[in-house]
């Protein structure tokens, strides 16, 4: 219970906040300008007739993707990344490196059939950080329904060369709803109110989640031990679809697992129902995948273009430069990073002049953890954990980041940073003809904004329509160069740039969020 006499105190707290938060209004008014139209027309044309977005896209994709973080694969791509950057003319281009990461990982090879009682081939995945087959193997499949562990005792020594199933099947609906999706205007309107009030977290349902997830580790360690040949897991989504992470471990001291696979779920259906008929069915599986010791340090990408008169302040913007391994990374994350290189080509190309220094991040080990991100705030910003700040955390004036998908930018979200919001409504109304209506008092999470924002700094992550992000390429083996639109990384390309150029001239560092609570 609060005594009278604190709440007076309190009232005359807020009160002076009021006041300090009035007189800032008034001189935010005056002291934020609005984007220049030649600038942002320099920007458009720049974009629409000399875009190199796609071509970067293809060489992400198709020629260096997927890019799980420490393969082969993400250190060609990034060498690739220095070279095109350096190319277009970036100053400061480098790999500053951060670890230890874990090892690398890749598959080198992978064919799965049935041979019997028919023949055909399956639409599987190796999952990321699992070993291979050491060739191919021939061996019958079995149902072992291991829902728990009273069930090990009966499957013990009935598994041994053989290769296992344990989920029953699930229900599959038809798609009734097309995959892809732009904001309605009352979506997006829904999206720029305040989070409505989340009921208290279900202690229960994740007290059942965390006993599920120490089930399955007890159970990939007792599939191993018994000498199973390999675990087919139905794969979340259908139609061919498969979502593939990781199954093993990046630590080169963890006890090997067994191979995993993650098996499209129509696919995975048929040897069930198969089984459960008690019909044999034989499958012919060979994995061959690698593992990199040598290296379990990663690296993140920097570029600059330096500023003027001002350049040892800095404006950011970034994107995460991994995938998982199954597509080639396209929507996650390919497009973000090609945007942001893009972006910093536009502002190169358009010679405008910039007072504070602009720096590019291309970050890796995002999927694992921010970790990339982390390791950069934390060498050059601020500690999280000591809450010990560098002199350069006073000098970061904002980051952007873009993290989802292929989906054109409708808005962006505050992170719960209010002061911004009069300046981002004025930063956007050049794009408003082009989808751009939404100031969201929303944050959001999950990428590496959060990074900035969890050090005290402004970082922000632009709100994007979903396409087909959550139905189709998310972590899948679909997330390709063809789910890519490139209007809309053009799109925005030219709006990223265009922020990135007003908060490299504004008058002032952007504002900061009050200090949180304890
Ligand atoms: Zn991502």
């Amino acid at each position: 219970m609060k005594s009278p006499r604190i709440r007076v105190k309190l009232g005359i707290l807020a009160a002076i906040a009021l006041i300090a938060a009035l007189s800032w209004s008034t001189t935010a008014q005056t002291d934020w300008l609005a984007p220049d139209p030649s600038v942002i027309s320099k920007f458009q044309d720049e974009e629409s007739q000399h875009s190199h977005i796609m071509e970067v896209m293809g060489y992400l994709t198709d020629v260096y993707g997927p890019r799980l973080t420490n393969s082969p694969n993400i250190r060609e791509a990034g060498e690739y990344a220095l070279k095109t950057l350096s190319a277009w003319g970036l100053a400061n281009v480098h790999e500053e490196m951060w670890g230890p990461f874990g090892r690398g990982w890749s598959n080198e090879l992978f064919e799965a059939n049935e041979i019997a009682p028919r023949h055909f081939p399956l639409i599987a995945y190796p999952k990321a950080w699992t070993p291979g087959t050491n060739g191919p193997i021939i061996a019958d499949a079995i149902y072992a329904k291991i829902e728990k562990e009273e069930d090990f005792a009966f499957y013990r020594g009935r598994l041994r060369g053989m290769f296992v199933l344990t989920a029953p099947m699930r229900v599959i609906e038809a798609q009734f709803e097309a995959p892809a999706h732009r904001f309605t205007d009352q979506e997006l309107a829904d999206l720029a109110q305040p989070r409505p009030p989340q009921p208290p977290p279900d202690k229960a349902a994740l007290d059942r989640q965390r006993k599920q997830q120490e089930f399955n580790n007890k159970l990939v360690k007792f599939l191993t031990d018994e000498g199973a040949v390999a675990w087919l897991e139905p794969a979340p989504h259908d139609g061919g679809t498969v979502i593939v992470m990781g199954g093993g471990s990046r630590d080169p001291k963890d006890a090997p697992v067994l191979p995993r696979l993650a098996v499209d779920i129509e696919h995975y259906g048929r040897i069930l129902r198969t089984l459960e008929k008690i019909i044999p069915v034989t499958l012919r599986i060979n994995i061959a995948n690698k593992f990199y010791d040598d290296n379990l340090d990663s690296f993140d990408i920097l570029a600059e273009i330096p500023g003027t008169d001002k350049p040892d302040e800095v404006v950011m913007l970034g994107a995460h430069f991994d995938s998982w391994a199954s597509g080639t990374g396209a929507t996650d994350n390919a497009a973000g990073s090609a945007v942001m290189m893009e972006a910093m080509r536009i502002l190169k190309a358009s010679n405008v002049k910039m007072r504070r220094t602009v720096r590019l991040a291309l970050w890796t080990g995002e999927e694992e953890g921010l970790l990339g991100s982390r390791a950069y705030v934390k060498e050059h910003f601020a500690d999280r954990n000591s809450g010990d700040l560098k002199p350069d955390h006073a000098k970061l004036s904002a980051y952007f980041n873009v993290d989802n998908g292929t989906g054109k930018i409708r808005g962006i979200y505050l992170q719960g940073n209010e002061a911004v919001r009069p300046i981002f409504e004025k930063w956007m109304e050049p794009f408003k003809s082009e989808g751009m209506t939404t100031v969201s008092a929303r944050g959001t999470g999950g990428t590496d904004h959060v990074s900035f924002d969890e050090a005290g700094l402004p970082g922000f992550q632009f709100i994007q329509d979903p396409v087909e992000y959550e139905t189709r390429t998310h972590h899948t083996n679909m997330d390709v160069y063809e789910r890519i639109q490139a209007a809309d990384l053009k799109q925005m390309t030219v709006i990223v740039a265009s922020f990135v150029y007003m908060t490299a001239n504004a008058e002032q560092l952007l504002p900061r969020k009050p200090p949180a609570k304890h």
